[in-house]
Formats: C-alpha cells, structure tokens, sequence
C-alpha cells in the first residue's frame, strides 16, 4: 500500500465513452488504473491514507519500526520492546493486542485519558504505563528505531511503536464526484459511505476497498472491489438492454 499518494499517470486515453472507469489500482481497484476518459460508470478504489500523531522523527519509520496492524506486522514484531502511543480509546485495545505478541509492552498515554478498568487489565497484564507526554522518537547509529524520548528529558528505549493512526479515505482529485463521507467513533477516521456492494448516493458511482471500508485487509478489499465490478456490470447489462429496447420499441431487432 502506497504510504504518500503521488501523481497519477494514465494509460493510453480512449477517444470514445468507456463503460467503466477504475480510480486506484490496489486490490479493490482490480489493478486498474486512473484514465481521463468520459465513462458511463466508475468505481472508486483509492484506499485511504493513515495519519500518525505528530511527534518528530516517527513518520520516517512508518510501515517497519512504527506499526498499526498486530496481525500484518505481528511475526516481524515479535518479542520485542514494543511501545503502544496512544491515541485515543483505540489504542487500549490495541495494547492487549500487541501484549500477545511481546512480554515487554509500555502504553505511552501521550495525553489521552486511561479508566481504572483498563489501568487494572494493563497492570494484571504487565503492561507499563507512561503518562509524561512523548517528545521525539531518536534512532541509534543505524538509523533504527532506538529510543522514544519524553517531555522531561527522560529516554525509554524501545524498537517498535504500535500507533492506532486516524484513517483518511483518498479523496484528492475526487471533490467534483461529491460523494458523502462518514466518520468512524472516537476520531478514528473517515471514509465515503457506500451500500450493496459500494453503490453510493452519486448515480452511477461506486467505492470498493479502504476508501469505505477503513479497517479492510487485503482480502476484503479485493473482495469489495470484485463484488463492486460485478454489481457494475450487471447495471451496465441492464442499462445495454433498456438503451437496445428504445432503440427498437416495437420488439424487432435493429
Ligand atoms: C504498512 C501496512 C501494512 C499492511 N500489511 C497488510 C498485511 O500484511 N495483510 C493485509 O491483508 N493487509 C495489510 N495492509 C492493509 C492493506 O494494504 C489494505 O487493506 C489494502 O491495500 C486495501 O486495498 P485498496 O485497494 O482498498 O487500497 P490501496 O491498496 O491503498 O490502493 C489504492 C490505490 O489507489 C491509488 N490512488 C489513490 N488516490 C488516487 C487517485 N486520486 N487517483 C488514482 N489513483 C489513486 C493509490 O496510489 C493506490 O495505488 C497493510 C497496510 C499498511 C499501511
């Protein structure tokens, strides 16, 4: 998954009006790719970008030392110092999580607030909990992940933090289409509102994978965006009946 969205480059142009047009070609795109052409259909399948808090030095790590995923990143973390930034309720959750896959998890609160329930799981699980604000995160010599740095001066070393980022749909160059968005709790980010199979509020467009469907792995974006290519299909099926129907309103073939 691409971490920065850059510009897009596009296939050969088609003169004519093409029956479906594919804008972002990760799995729920089917692998297709942006082209400027008139279309009779398009399926949005831009994914979403994850936003980290702003603490210096931490985007540089994005997607090997900072990580949001137990499950994708999980064997690659394993047994190390792994701290959780906090970010919002998310991220207690996330710290249980990340506590099956290491003995040596600190939660950094990072100014977020903690009950007395999930204090007390954290301490019966062996979780540290660090309330002074993050500073920095600081490498060694290498350039790894090395140590996270506090508000007070004082060091935590640690070689993965686990971040429960705010999920954005892509959304740049899409403004025209107008297609409503909706928001996930707590903050957590905002994708564009779809229904059966990605149908939206805009005739004739669809949105498959992350952009709708923030926490969607791979395999349900891929599935999203086949179910989508289908249900589009099938529009244009009937849509290529009903134009043939006009086209000869006594029943006779053209
Ligand atoms: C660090 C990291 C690790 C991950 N590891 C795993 C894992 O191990 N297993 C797993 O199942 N999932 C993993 N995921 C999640 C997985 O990558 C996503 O669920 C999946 O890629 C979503 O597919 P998508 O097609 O919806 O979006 P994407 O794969 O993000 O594809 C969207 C595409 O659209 C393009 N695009 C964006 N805007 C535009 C535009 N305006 N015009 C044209 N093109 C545009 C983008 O460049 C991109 O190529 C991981 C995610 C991250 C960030």
């Amino acid at each position: 998954m691409a971490v920065t969205a850059s510009p897009y480059a596009s296939d050969a142009l088609p003169e004519a009006t093409v029956d479906v047009v594919v804008i972002g070609g990760g799995a729920a795109g089917l692998n297709g790719a942006l082209m400027l052409a008139r279309s009779r259909r398009i399926l949005v399948a831009t994914g979403l970008t994850d936003v980290l808090p702003e603490v210096p030095g931490l985007a540089e790590h994005w997607g090997r030392s900072v990580v949001h995923c137990p499950y994708c990143h999980g064997w690659e973390v394993r047994d190390k110092p792994i701290g959780i930034l906090a970010t919002g309720p998310a991220s207690t959750g996330h710290a249980l999580l990340f506590r099956q896959l290491t003995e040596d998890l600190t939660y950094f609160t990072h100014g977020t607030c903690l009950d007395e329930d999930t204090r007390a799981r954290f301490t019966a699980r062996g979780i540290r909990i660090i309330e002074t604000a993050v500073k920095e995160v600081v490498n060694d010599e290498d350039g790894a992940l090395a140590w996270v740095r506090l508000a007070g001066g004082q060091v935590v070393a640690r070689r993965i933090l686990a971040v429960a980022t705010q999920m954005q749909a892509r959304a740049q160059g899409l403004e025209g289409l107008r297609l409503p968005t909706r928001d996930l709790p707590d903050n957590m980010g905002s994708g564009f509102a779809t229904g059966m199979a990605g149908t939206t509020e805009v005739p004739g467009v669809w949105v498959a994978g992350n952009a709708t469907d923030l926490t969607a792995q791979l395999g349900a974006a891929a599935a999203a965006g086949a179910l989508a290519g289908a249900h589009i299909n099938s529009a244009l099926a009937t849509a290529d009946a009903d134009a043939a129907r006009h086209a000869a309103p006594d029943g006779t073939r053209p």
